[in-house]
């Protein structure tokens, strides 16, 4: 009996253990979540957890929430996208000065945004920097969790050649959109569209959630007119009502494009919603 009760409470300290071990890897949104599930995903006592939840989309203008700064005093690295894009980073490095940092896009030279004094921060949307942020998170994770480094570098190989194998077959089937203009409702899409050559003619709005002025519709109406745009491009998790009266004054059609900032959480999620985009886009050009 006493020697049962003794394995019993090695068993206990063994479980107790492995927990303290485990180390808990926490992500500010969705692209940097499953960019980082293929780099750290399926790795024993190593954890991925997303701190804005799937419905939340881009994260400009968001607050961190109570359920975030759980998740943030748990953390044992937090992987961000930077250029701007988590605003609320100040109140992070108040809460937890000691947490790892991983800047995705270190070392990628963004645009200036539409909104001044600020960087368009979506580089995630060109496989090319999709994959230097791959790197970057990798080398991030080596540091902050060694023993785990091998790992962490084994997955983002295997990762990197599948993003090299997509950006081939994007580059191929978007050929013939060369210097096609599209009108966007955020500018979300700039940097994809530069990758395979295309021209992002107008972006109506940089806040996605906010609706555009009457004046801002009846200029893009101008715009899409003036430049004999048939296509506009809106996005799933922003309401379509401005793209739907712009449609219905210029004759233009609305089509969906999906930066990437919520979907099924699979690790294979940025690769499909890519496929996707690139399906709709060849579509909405009659390819
Ligand atoms: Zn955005």
């Amino acid at each position: 009996m006493k020697r049962l009760f003794l394995i019993l409470i090695v068993l206990c300290m063994l479980v107790l253990s492995a927990e303290a071990e485990e180390f808990r890897i926490l992500t500010t949104f969705y692209p940097m979540y499953i960019l980082t599930q293929n780099v750290a995903g399926g790795i024993d006592g190593v954890t991925v957890s997303n701190m804005a939840e799937q419905t939340v989309g881009c994260l400009h203008d968001y607050t961190l929430q109570t359920r975030d700064m759980v998740m943030l005093e748990e953390a044992d690295a937090l992987v961000i996208n930077g250029g701007g894009m988590e605003q609320f980073m100040d109140r992070v490095v108040t809460t937890r000065a000691d947490l790892p940092v991983i800047e995705a896009s270190k070392g990628i030279e963004m645009e200036p945004s539409i909104e001044e004094g600020l960087l368009n921060a979506h580089v995630w949307l060109d496989p090319q920097m999709a994959s230097v942020q791959v790197k970057n998170i990798a080398a991030g994770l080596a540091e902050a969790d060694p023993v785990h480094a091998e790992l962490y570098s084994a997955n983002a190989q295997t990762f990197l050649e599948r993003l090299k194998a997509l950006d081939a077959e994007m580059e191929e089937a978007l050929r013939p959109l060369n210097g096609k203009e599209i009108i966007t409702f955020h500018e979300a899409f700039n940097y994809l569209a530069r990758r395979y050559g295309m021209v992002v003619a107008g972006v109506i709005a940089n806040e996605p959630g906010e609706e555009p002025s009457t004046r801002e519709i009846a200029e893009t109406c101008d715009l899409v007119s003036q430049l004999g745009i048939k296509t506009l491009f809106a996005e799933p998790q922003y309401p379509q009502t401005a793209a739907k009266i712009i449609a219905g004054e210029t004759g233009a059609s609305v089509y969906v494009l999906d930066p990437c900032v919520s979907g099924s959480g699979k690790p294979e999620s940025y690769e499909e919603i890519q496929r996707e985009n690139v399906r709709v886009l060849r579509e909405a050009f009659g390819e």
